[in-house]
């Protein structure tokens, strides 16, 4: 009787100084909401590929540059333009990542300018309470997620060594608990036969198109087959040059997806068994060739997404549970090593489409803004409450990671 009484005093008392610490930093959000904002903008204006985000990655730097007693470092796993901010010593290790990479052709149709500006607001709001909570916050621009993994070569190189809690906020049309990506990787294909005059010699040629062809007949019906959440989708990449020339040259380029990384082996077997099938039949060599750096699913850390859930409920949001199986993310494979959430901040529309024109624009526009002040809202609210809350703290610096659960209902 006594304990309980005494633990619902210290819950109290918990409650208490998590409320006061939050009103703090929001106001810091609010403070800083002007530039927050610019540098959204400005980053949604300016989209730079991966690891080609010079600016970006610049622009976060200056951003945090002054917050006193700050430590930066420029350059991390052979990326120029990645980088890591870290304040305070204390125990506790939590990692915010921003993510400021945009697609080809549709600007930034992931909306990761609302990422980096969430990232970025947490940061700055967390930093002045880093001793008061015994805790470090590191703040890791994490380059290329569309295209090269670079939160996998961070992980590689150390830079998330010693986290606890490792997060961010990505955009999506609507509120959700969570993302809930594929695991994927890419496969290339190149086929070699041997050119020849499409008319005056065809027989000496050696069809590469023949192959390529073939291999994706062979693709499209071991589609019919696939376990349920497992895809390829590919395109060609060198379909040969001219119509009168027997191609000698021919390559492709594939997607695999799977809910876990066995399923994902399975699928790369089939793929590589009909590239192989293709070759073969038309009578020509076939190097395949695949990324090291795998894609995994997300490990859902469901008492921290608790943790986001009632800090999106307290500032007017109500995000639905996990989202539909989609898409693949590099924090997957962050989220196997440590506690982390990848929870989607909504735009308020349903009907928008990630990836696409539209969808940059409403990054940019007034529900972005707002999903970005939540975004530096909510991490920092989560970070108060795991720094604060003694059950959820000596879980997490207990390095106790949750049981990997099935995510699809
Ligand atoms: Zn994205």
């Amino acid at each position: 009787m006594r304990a309980m009484m005494k633990c619902s005093v210290e819950d109290e008392e918990q409650m208490r100084r998590a409320a006061e610490l939050k009103s703090l930093a929001y106001g810091t959000v609010e403070r800083e909401a002007a530039s927050l904002l610019a540098l959204s903008h400005r980053i949604s204006d300016h989209p730079e590929i991966g690891l080609q985000e010079v600016h970006a990655a610049a622009w976060l730097l200056e951003a945090v540059r002054t917050v006193p007693g700050v430590r930066t470092e420029a350059g991390l796993a052979g990326m120029p333009t990645s980088f890591v901010a870290e304040i305070g010593t204390g125990e506790l290790v939590v990692t915010l990542c921003a993510e400021y990479d945009a697609l080809p052709g549709v600007g930034h149709g992931c909306g990761h300018n609302i990422i980096a500006a969430a990232a970025v607001g947490a940061f700055l709001a967390l930093a002045p309470m880093a001793e008061a909570l015994d805790a470090t916050f590191r703040l890791l621009g994490t380059p290329a997620e569309e295209n090269e993994g670079g939160k996998i070569r961070l992980l590689q190189a150390g830079a998330f060594e010693g986290t606890h809690l490792a997060m961010m906020v990505h955009p999506g049309p609507i509120d959700e608990a969570s993302m809930n990506p594929y695991a994927s990787a890419v496969v290339e294909a190149r086929f070699t036969g041997r050119e020849a005059h499409a008319s005056l010699a065809p027989h000496e040629g050696v069809n590469a198109l023949d192959a390529l062809t073939i291999a994706l007949t062979a693709i499209g019906l071991a589609r019919q087959q696939l376990a349920p959440g497992q895809q390829i989708h590919g395109t060609v990449v060198d379909g040969g040059g001219a119509p009168n020339i027997i191609p000698g040259t021919t390559a492709g380029l594939w997607m695999i997806r799977a809910t876990d990384l066995t399923s994902l082996h399975e699928v790369r077997e089939r793929l590589e068994n009909c590239l192989r099938g293709g070759a073969l039949a038309a009578g020509c060599e076939v190097y395949i060739s695949h990324d090291e750096l795998a894609y995994h699913d997300l490990r859902i850390d469901r008492p921290l997404t608790e943790l986001y859930l009632d800090n999106a409920r307290s500032v007017g949001r109500n995000p639905s549970g996990v989202a539909a199986r989609g898409g693949s993310t590099d924090m997957g494979n962050i989220s196997q090593v440590f506690p982390s959430i990848h929870p989607m901040i909504g735009l308020g529309d349903a009907g928008l489409v990630l990836h696409t024109r539209e969808f940059a624009k409403a990054a940019r526009g007034p529900e972005g803004d707002r999903a970005a002040l939540d975004g530096a809202r909510l991490l920092s609210g989560v970070a108060i409450d795991a720094c604060v809350d003694s059950v959820h703290r000596n879980r997490l610096i207990s390095r106790a990671m949750p049981d990997p659960e099935s995510t699809d209902e």
